[in-house]
């Protein structure tokens, strides 16, 4: 591990997963191989302390962050995760990843990460709103349309970014859309945004399955995590001849081997805001998750959950990363050996950001595209970087993630010596 003093990873923690990942990039480098220790050091990390009055008069702190992990090949970017987690080293691998991932479909972006360690569920309205604007007050020295774009991520969404642009355009005295993507459509947001991530999961799973000759039509999906992410590549596997075999959320985990009615069990979350007391399915205890039978999994939820011990248990031919980071180095490990495909995060996942850049550029453009061009637009990204990190990967025989990983790093190294070290 290198001396960052800040922070000290174990093998299986974000950072620690993430530095793996690099180390197994290395090979493929060829001479930009003298940069990499670059992508092991965060370029800026900013530790804020963010306090509010609560509803009952007193005054609680929270620890807030924004890490920007590189800005070589353009602003940062990525999103802001509110979750009682939440650490500086999450973070960290978080910004990381979305340098990777940025550049891995070709995004002119560097890479950043937010977040603050609070539990959302606990505050109001108000509060919510409170923490919001000191945050962006906080981290508003280096955010800004030219210099990192926050976005949403884990518990955050439009109603959010749209108090973060609020408080970055008062505080600077103009109208700043384009300092956070992810907005309401009113101001500034892009349509196909909301469904972006869920969209490029499907779009890839579906490319991936056609090289792994996996059928659509009957194919069982299991789904972890039944936010934005995992609901929406749901139903769109639902709605293109797949079965949704198993669902797992914060309210427990449901199973029908026949595939759930998704018109219905996306009726029941949006009443409920869980999976837990649906009729169309059994409830079994959340470990099992790990057990049930599939042809494509989908970790849509937090890191580290595929770990070496889940990873023998699981029985399924396509991993498809919805999270980030879902998947441990050990875990990676058993997956390999049991010869079970894993699509990384940084191009499965890839879609969220993409449609961001999308609002980006719209909101600096002042001119809006229909939702069709979008999709359009998304889709042939999505197509065009799975293709091109699928052939890398045939080509060195190594797996997708050290292909995304060596097309991505290739990017961001070439710039780094394109550019030069300052001063
Ligand atoms: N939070 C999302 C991600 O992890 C989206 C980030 C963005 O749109 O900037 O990719």
């Amino acid at each position: 591990m290198p001396n960052l003093s800040f922070v000290s990873p174990t093998r299986n923690s974000p950072w620690g997963t993430y530095l793996s990942q690099i180390d197994a990039v290395e090979p493929y480098l060829g001479h930009l191989g003298r940069w990499v220790e670059t992508l092991r050091r965060p370029k800026r990390a900013l530790i804020v302390d963010i306090p509010i009055e609560l509803d009952n008069g007193t005054i609680a702190h929270y620890e807030g962050y924004r890490v920007q992990h590189s800005l070589t090949r353009g602003p940062g970017k990525g999103g802001v995760r509110y979750h009682p987690d939440v650490t500086l080293e999450e973070v960290m691998a978080l910004s990381a990843w979305m340098t990777i991932k940025n550049a891995a479909v070709n995004l002119p972006y560097g890479g950043a990460k937010g977040g603050i360690r609070l539990d959302p569920a606990l505050l109001s309205m108000k509060e919510l709103e409170k923490v919001t604007r000191r945050y962006t007050s906080e981290i508003g020295i280096i955010i800004g349309p030219q210099q990192d774009i926050p976005a949403p991520d884990v518990n955050t969404n439009g109603k959010i970014m749209a108090w973060m642009m609020d408080t970055y355009s008062m505080n600077t005295g103009a109208t700043a859309t384009g300092v956070v993507t992810g907005k309401p459509i009113e101001l500034g947001g892009s349509l196909g945004r909301v469904a972006a991530t869920g969209r490029g999961v499907f779009v890839v799973g579906r490319e991936a399955m056609r090289r792994l000759n996996i059928d659509m039509e009957g194919a069982r999906v299991a789904v972890q995590g039944f936010g934005n992410v995992g609901s929406i590549a749901a139903k769109l596997f639902a709605a293109n001849g797949a079965k949704i075999v198993a669902v797992q959320d914060h309210t427990g985990t449901l199973v029908n081997s026949n595939g759930f009615d998704m018109a219905n069990l996306l009726d029941h979350v949006a009443k409920t805001r869980g999976v837990a007391g649906f009729k169309g399915g059994d409830m079994i205890a959340n470990e099992d998750f790990w057990d049930v039978k599939s042809d494509v999994l989908i970790p849509a939820a937090l890191e580290g959950q595929i770990t070496a011990e889940r990873a023998k248990r699981i029985s399924t031919r396509l991993v498809l990363e919805g999270a980030n980071g879902p998947t441990t180095p050990d875990g990676e490990a058993v997956l390999a050996d049991r010869g079970i495909v894993v699509v990384p995060d940084v191009i499965a996942n890839a879609g969220g950001v993409t449609v961001s850049y999308f609002e980006w550029v719209q909101d600096f453009s002042s001119f809006f595209w229909t939702e069709d061009e979008i999709n359009v637009r998304l889709d042939k990204i999505m197509i065009g970087a799975f293709k091109h990190i699928w052939e890398t990967g045939e080509q060195h025989k190594i797996p997708l993630r050290t292909a995304a990983f060596t097309v991505a790093c290739t990017r961001v190294l070439q710039a780094r010596e394109e550019r030069g070290l300052y001063p």
